[in-house]
């Protein structure tokens, strides 16, 4: 697991934050995910990364 998951997860409440979906109804833990991929210049920060349900990882491709 992503060792940065503790803190984004404490930050977003554990809710999706794109769709603020609680992730206590899943029956995984949500992903963090990049908000600026590292691809385009993104850096590994908290401020660039976000707490996303599978749904809305997926939706952003
Ligand atoms: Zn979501």
């Amino acid at each position: 697991m992503n060792p940065i998951y503790a803190l984004i997860a404490e930050r977003a409440k554990h809710a999706c934050e794109y769709c603020h979906a609680p992730e206590l109804v899943f029956n995984f833990p949500f992903e963090v995910e990049h908000i600026t991929p590292v691809c385009r210049g993104g850096s590994n920060d908290p401020q660039n990364l976000a707490l996303s349900c599978r749904s809305c990882n997926l939706r952003k491709g």
